[in-house]
Order: structure tokens, then sequence, then C-alpha cells
């Protein structure tokens, strides 16, 4: 067994979206995991593995991970159940990898972080805050760096946007 269980765990509300209705999990994890980065990079849904800090992150059933070496960061659960099931599950994800190690070709290729400005010419520049960042410019450095996607700002939902397509294709 790579993991078991974590050695603490804290919920609340992330800093981008202050008073959300929604908990943010950070998990102190038993030991370095850190070795299977390149393996969560070859295998996770939407990974970017980034070299500072040293993290990977990713989809898993639909939540949004930002695995460090020795925690994890996991939005958005309702419940705290709702997060210890799913560290059940990244625990089984985490240990399938590593029984298959020999058998996955590692991706060491770091995520290269899309510039902030061009990003922010094509958002709406509204500073509306539906989107849960005080700003635009935050919303577009986010975006940048990948933690969040497009259809974020309500704007950028509809798909006949011309913004919203170039932005997609930027970042794709
Ligand atoms: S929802 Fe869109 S327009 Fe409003 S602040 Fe966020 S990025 Fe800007």
């Amino acid at each position: 067994m790579f993991i078991e269980g974590f050695t603490s765990l804290s919920l609340g509300t992330p800093g981008c979206h202050p008073g959300a209705a929604f908990y943010g999990a950070d998990f102190r994890l038993k030991r370095d995991v850190s070795e299977l980065f390149p393996y969560i990079n070859a295998e996770a849904d939407k990974p970017a593995y980034h070299e500072d800090p040293h993290s990977v992150q990713f989809m898993l059933h639909g939540f949004k991970c930002a695995l460090y070496p020795d925690h994890l960061k996991a939005v958005a659960f309702e419940t705290r159940e709702e997060a210890l099931e799913f560290f059940e599950k990244f625990s089984d994800f985490l240990n399938d990898l590593y029984a298959r190690k020999e058998d996955i070709v590692p991706n060491y290729k770091k995520f290269q972080p899309i510039p902030v400005f061009p990003i922010f010419k094509l958002l709406p520049r509204t500073n509306c805050r539906a989107c849960g960042f005080a700003t635009c410019m935050a919303f577009a450095a986010a975006l940048s760096k990948g933690e969040i996607a497009v259809d974020g700002c309500p704007d950028l939902k509809d798909a006949s946007n011309d913004n919203a397509r170039e932005l997609r294709s930027m970042l794709s």
C-alpha cells in the first residue's frame, strides 16, 4: 500500500471564493508522495505538473486537486463526509498508480503558464466578481496557471462568444 489515511484534515472556504457555500479540503499526508507526480501527469484527467511550487494539479471524480509532496488540496465539497469519501477514492487512485508504475510511461513535462495580459484582454473587464475573484485580472492570473476553467466567468459560458473561443484555444 503506497498511501493509507492522512494525519489531519482542515476544511475552509477557498481563498479565491470567500464566503462560498462549499468547502476546500486540505489533507496532510502521512508520507511524501512526489515520486508519483510524473505518473499522475501521465494518467490523470487534465493534469498540470508544476516545478515551483513542486506540485501536480488534476481532476479526480469531478473534484479539482492540487497535490503537493506532503498535502492534498481539493475542492469543492458540500460536507466533511463528502471530503472524507473523496479521500478514499484519492487513496485508491494513488495506490493503483503505484501498483501499475512499471507499466506507465511517466510524463515529466512541466506546465507552461500562458502570460496573463493576453488572457486579460479577452475578458469582459467589468470586475463584476461573479466568478468569485475580486477582479478580472485575478481571474486571468488563475486562468494562466491552469487553476480554473474559462467558463468560471459567466459571460464566457456562451460557446458562440468569440473571446471565449479564442481563450479556449489559447489555453488548450
Ligand atoms: S466574472 Fe468575468 S467579468 Fe466578472 S470579474 Fe470574473 S472574469 Fe471579470
